[in-house]
């Protein structure tokens, strides 16, 4: 016989713990009704920080939302943890942008069934950018374009709605405002955007996340590496791209949060071996916003931010005379 004696430790230590665990689980159950009864508000797990904003303007305090990707995360290339694994079985509900945006989660996110639901399904196909180089079908950087947005809020919405029917009036309610908000945020890019003299309105990144936004605000846009952020670049994409800064004469080009800038500093190399000059404009939130708390943790001070830097970036400074 094996001695198994390392695992037969005293009856009174496990009994200690035993003891310990059923004091603990009494304390908790016995925590007071409010605890329960805020446990019992639905649990929404959302994949991107963009999509957890969302959820909060319109479920409030009447649902508890964690999203798995935090600021500077790349939803191209994130693979689930073992803690995301535990939080999508616990959560009501699992809320995606899809389009492929989130690559890697693909098939976790199909195989949860009616437990998770894709945002982006009422937007009318006619609206998307069909893109086919990266694994989907159309282009899913979609928050870019305001008023796309608002189709998502119509589907988180919706999506509220079924897990609370009672609460159905109040998530209208803010959905309204939310969009009303949304609104004013993409009249308020219309009329930014335009003020970049028209020869310089072109924005350079290093992953092409902006079409939605160069389509719907009327600003050019070249990206280095394609869609996905798992395209590399060649020197051929650099050389070309460094012959448009100098035949357009381009201030300057955009890194972004969460993105090397590899792909840029290359760019920036190539105009500089060519004798000409171009600057970093300032770093732009792609594909999730920045941290709570700041300015930026939200979509709409994301945006703005995101506006900002590139009007300032592309408009030379009027030096006063
Ligand atoms: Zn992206």
């Amino acid at each position: 016989m094996h001695n198994s004696a390392p695992d037969r430790q005293p009856g009174f230590g496990r009994f200690l713990i035993l003891s310990l665990l059923l004091v603990f689980s009494n304390v908790i159950s016995s925590c007071g009704e409010d605890e329960a009864s805020d446990d019992s508000r639905p649990f929404i797990v959302t994949t991107t920080n963009l999509i957890r904003d969302a959820v909060e303007n319109i479920g409030g305090d009447d649902v508890r939302i964690t999203s798995l990707m935090g600021p500077g995360v790349d939803p191209h290339l994130y693979r689930a943890t073992p803690r995301d694994f535990q939080q999508m079985e616990r959560s009501d509900l699992v809320l995606y942008n899809g389009l492929f945006l989130e690559g890697r989660l693909s098939e976790i996110l199909d195989r949860l069934g009616d437990q998770s639901r894709v945002v982006t399904g009422s937007i009318p196909r006619d609206k998307l950018i069909e893109a086919s180089d990266y694994g989907g079908t159309y282009d899913p950087h979609v928050w870019f374009d305001a008023e796309l947005w608002m189709y998502v809020i119509d589907d988180v919405q919706e999506a509220l709605s079924s897990l609370l029917p009672e609460k159905s009036g109040q998530f209208a309610e803010r959905a309204e405002l939310y969009k009303q908000e949304l609104e004013e945020l993409h009249l308020y890019a219309l009329q930014r955007i335009q003020q970049i003299p028209e020869e310089q309105r072109i924005l350079i990144t290093a992953h092409d996340a902006f079409q939605y936004f160069g389509r719907a605000y009327n600003i050019e846009v070249r990206g280095l590496q394609g869609l996905s952020t798992a395209t590399e670049f060649g020197l051929q994409d650099v050389s070309r791209m460094v012959s448009l800064i100098i035949e357009r004469r381009i201030p300057a080009i955009f890194i972004e949060t969460g993105v090397s800038t590899r792909a840029i500093e290359s760019v920036i190399a190539g105009v500089r071996n060519r004798g000409y000059s171009v600057q970093i404009g300032g770093a732009l939130f792609s594909d999730s916003m920045g941290a709570r708390g700041t300015p930026e943790g939200t979509y709409a001070g994301m945006f703005r931010h995101n506006v900002e830097t590139i009007v300032r970036g592309l408009t030379e400074e009027i030096q006063p005379s």
